[in-house]
């Protein structure tokens, strides 16, 4: 497929769903990234997020982040940070998708809605539509849900039995802003996840070389794989710099920071 992504009728944004636990966020998740078509390949940008999938089309790319899910019965610090992540990156996304089981309304989740930044436009998504077999129930139950929420728009969908997938994905679309796509493709295939691999090690650069220094490094694949027998992947990941003497500021003294940078990638790869 060609794809005509110079016009500035391109699309491309962040998209997070968010949702208690077992509304379907996950069979969601799944079914919207598995529409891959292929893409030419453009350079892919650092962001804050962290990226679960990504959609892309002629038309426009979904970009959607991961939150790490709300915690809402029991409150303890961790539980509050986690939340606070979950809000932080709410912030920064172009559109949430709210996720709710069919002819299920409950206070957790309301306790998810609560911490919605008003800023964001919040699209209401009923998932599980094949459980809610007389529709009149269901449109009554919809029509009392809306009253929650100022949402922006309403989909109703079945996340496992891929029912619906495209309309929430085309009625997503208009609400991104118009930008060339961010990531040359998407992420369940192996490229993909050589791709997070380098996103992965470019994030630690960031952390631990200060905030300009990366912007002149370049990340590359050198090897990337999958050892049949044991599932175990072997990841080379070369850093290229612009100056010799940039070397030394990656490497550390005694090694130290690439050893930092090294293992902590490993650890966030294998998650
Ligand atoms: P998450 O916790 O929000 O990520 O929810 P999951 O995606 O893990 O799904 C929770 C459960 O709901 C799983 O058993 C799914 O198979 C099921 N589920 C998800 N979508 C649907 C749907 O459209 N219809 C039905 N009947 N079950 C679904
Ligand atoms: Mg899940």
């Amino acid at each position: 497929m060609n794809l005509n992504t110079d016009t500035t009728d391109y699309r491309c944004g962040f998209v997070a769903i968010v949702g208690r636990p077992n509304v379907g966020k996950s069979t969601l998740m799944n079914h919207l990234i598995g529409q891959k078509i292929s893409i030419t390949s453009k350079k892919a940008q650092t962001t804050r997020h962290k990226v679960t999938g990504i959609y892309t089309d002629n038309t426009a790319q979904l970009v959607f982040v991961d939150t790490p899910g709300y915690q809402t019965y029991h409150r303890n610090a961790l539980n509050d940070r986690l939340n606070l992540n979950v809000t932080e990156t709410v912030h920064g996304v172009d559109v949430i998708v709210f996720v709710i089981e069919a002819l299920r309304f409950t206070d957790a989740d309301r306790a998810v809605l609560e911490q919605m930044p008003k800023q964001v436009p919040v699209v209401f998504v009923v998932n599980k539509l094949d459980k809610a077999k007389d529709r009149e129930v269901l449109a009554e139950f919809i029509a009392n849900a809306e009253k929650e929420y100022d949402f922006v728009a309403t989909e109703v969908v079945s996340a496992k039995h891929g029912l619906r997938i495209t309309q929430l994905i085309e009625m997503l679309k208009p609400m991104l802003p118009h930008s060339e796509p961010m990531y040359p493709e998407d992420m369940v295939t192996d490229k993909s996840s050589r791709f997070l691999a380098m996103e992965i090690v470019r994030e630690k650069l960031f952390r631990y070389l200060g905030e300009e220094l990366p912007y002149s490094m370049n990340v590359e694949v050198e090897q990337f794989e999958e050892d049949p027998e044991t599932g175990m992947y072997s990841v080379y990941i070369a850093v290229l710099v612009d100056r010799d003497n940039q070397k030394a500021i990656v490497i550390g003294k005694g090694g130290k920071k690439k050893k930092k940078i090294s293992t902590e990638a490993r650890l966030d790869m294998e998650k």
